[in-house]
């Protein structure tokens, strides 16, 4: 059976002392193994990746940038690969396998732009002849941890921008579906990148805590479910490690009364079951505000999602596919359980959906329940999967004080025709994303991305203008050249 191995210093390997199996979520057959890397493995990774740093760091920005130009191109030719590759172990439809590949080129395309990015600042003449600037250097050998749901987007938010500014990168992708990250990187290889500036060691925690807690490893970029978030942040910025660890969502739409109803609906169906609601941007509550609209809400959503089809990556009239893992699947089951033992009423009931030809797959068909209520296991806890849960509350102020309680402030959105009402909810939500009436607000490449409360460990956002600060030091520069200026005696106070 193939093995899904690594790449270190330019070249391919397979070592495996332990392996694990990869999914075809569609059939729930075992497609491929991936290699688990020891501890040496690892280490070989962060020395590959000291040992390129220095000639990358000293390499002009425009010519780090015309490898990603590069890279760019290749990404555009393989997506059709690419895709395959993702749907195959990740389960997602070709198509929105399609959407997450070109948002990640985005993020290749705001690196190509590394030389007006990293220009830093400069004054001429803060004293008499006395000049003074900013420079953002290089960290070093950082690394990257990321998660399932995105394997080709979420990596493309990370490495592209580390490697421009001057970084070497050591990234651990997602053990269960590792094979279309593991084609990007090699595409990257291809596209000119020395040996040793990005590697790919795949494993599972005896990777991560390597990459930890090494002194070699100056920063670490995560992103997956919150208690792990928690567990790289604290253990990174323990070890002295810059760390951005984004975490878990349970991301709310306030439907108001005077919203565009069929528009609402349309984008909720969308946001909460496209990509099986594995996305931390997912639309997983809807709060609906007076009972007009909460019947409105729910009848019109029972209607749409009478059509809409799960089954396997390959069939692109598929709405979405299945969720990752067997587990996973009993996992979400299991919520709509507790929802329902807890009084909730199940509209449309996804569990346990026929797929003809896939019964073996891992699915969940799209469930709506309504009457929940804070207090359930359902509503507070993150569930990621094709699961829309409907709250109804009598006034906005209730709906944004529930969001504002929950733990988890990724994106947010609220439907409505009032302009003031959208703004006071905008200026004043505890949440990192904020959509009016667009339902998945991620920020497009030139922006960054990142929630509030306990969906972000750390300062700055991923990818986009924060990134070029995570990835770099600013050091400060202040010159003077007595021959050509003023010269002083001794001074015993700052100049004023
Ligand atoms: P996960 O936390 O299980 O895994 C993420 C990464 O951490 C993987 O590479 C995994 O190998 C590693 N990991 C897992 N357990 C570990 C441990 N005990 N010690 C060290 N490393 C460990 O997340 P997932 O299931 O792959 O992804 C889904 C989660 O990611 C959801 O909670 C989702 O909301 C979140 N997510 C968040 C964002 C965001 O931008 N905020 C984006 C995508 C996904």
């Amino acid at each position: 059976m193939t093995i899904v191995g690594h790449l270190i210093n330019g070249e391919m390997s397979t070592e495996a002392k332990r392996t694990q199996d990869v999914f075809n979520p569609s059939t729930g057959a075992v497609s491929k193994q991936v290699a688990l890397a020891s501890v040496e493995t690892v280490e070989e990774a962060i020395a590959a990746a000291e040992k390129a740093f220095p000639e990358w760091r000293n390499t002009p920005p425009a010519k780090r940038a015309q490898v990603m130009y590069r890279f760019k191109q290749l990404l555009e030719d393989n997506a059709a690969k690419i895709c395959e590759l993702i749907g195959k172990e990740h389960g997602k439809i070709v198509h929105d396998a399609g959407g997450e590949l070109k948002r990640g080129i985005e993020n290749v395309e705001y690196a190509c732009g590394a030389p007006e990015l990293l220009k830093g600042e400069h004054s001429r003449n803060v004293g008499p002849s006395i000049d003074s600037w900013s420079e953002f250097q290089p960290l070093g050998v950082v690394a990257g941890i990321t998660p399932f749901n995105f394997p080709a987007m979420v990596p493309l938010w990370m490495f592209p921008m580390a490697i421009v500014c001057g970084n070497t990168f050591v990234l651990k992708p997602s053990e269960r579906d590792p094979s279309s990250t593991l084609f990007i990187a090699q595409l990257l290889q291809e596209a000119g990148l020395p040996n040793g500036v990005l590697n790919v060691v795949n494993g599972d925690k005896e990777a991560v805590d390597v990459l930890l807690s090494d002194d070699r490893v100056k920063a670490v970029s995560f992103v997956g479910s919150t208690p792990i978030a928690e567990y790289i942040y604290s253990t990174a910025t323990a070890n002295g490690k810059r760390c951005q660890a984004l975490g878990g969502a349970k991301n709310h739409a306030i439907v108001m009364p005077d919203a565009d109803m069929d528009n609402a609906v349309n984008q909720l169906v969308g946001a909460a079951f496209g990509s099986s609601g594995e996305r931390c941007m997912a639309l997983s509550v809807a709060v609906a505000v007076g009972e007009e609209a909460a019947n409105a809400l729910v009848s019109k959503m029972k209607a749409a999602m009478t059509s809409l089809k799960v089954g396997a990556f390959s069939n692109e009239k598929n709405d979405f596919g299945p969720v990752i893992t067997r587990q996973h699947q009993e996992k979400v089951n299991g919520y709509i359980d507790s929802a329902e033992a807890d009084g909730a009423v199940i509209v449309v009931d996804g569990r346990n959906p026929e797929v003809v030809g896939y019964e073996g797959g891992f699915f969940v068909g799209a469930t709506l329940i309504d009457g929940v209520t804070a207090n359930m296991t359902s509503y507070q806890e993150e569930i990621f999967g094709p699961v829309l849960q409907v709250v109804r509350v009598d006034s906005m102020e209730v709906a944004m004080k529930l969001i504002n309680d929950h733990e988890y402030g990724n994106g947010t959105c609220i439907f409505t025709r009032d302009g003031e009402a959208a703004r006071y909810f905008s200026d004043n939500i505890q949440v990192g994303m904020v959509g009016i009436n667009v339902p998945l607000p991620v920020p497009v490449s030139y922006h960054s991305f990142g929630g509030w409360k306990r969906s972000l460990f750390g300062d700055l956002h991923a990818y986009g203008p924060d990134a070029v600060r995570f990835y770099t030091k600013r050091k400060t520069i202040t010159q003077r050249w007595p021959s050509s200026g003023v010269r002083e005696g001794v001074s015993f106070s700052f100049p004023s």
